[in-house]
């Protein structure tokens, strides 16, 4: 028992963090269409089966 455990949860997935950040600073600047462009980014991201969050929303 000399390691710390680490909590079990799925590492966050850098593309989706930034992709995500991204659409957020997008929206905050009312540039809908960089918005729709992360959400379609983030879309193809995911169907890529590259995403590491293994999350399915
Ligand atoms: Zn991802």
């Amino acid at each position: 028992m000399t390691h710390e455990q680490q909590p079990d949860q799925p590492a966050p997935c850098r593309p989706c963090q930034e992709l995500a950040l991204a659409e957020a600073v997008a929206n905050a600047e009312y540039d809908w269409s960089k918005a729709t462009d992360c959400r379609v980014l983030m879309k193809r991201h995911r169907e890529s089966g590259e995403c590491m969050a293994g999350q399915s929303v």
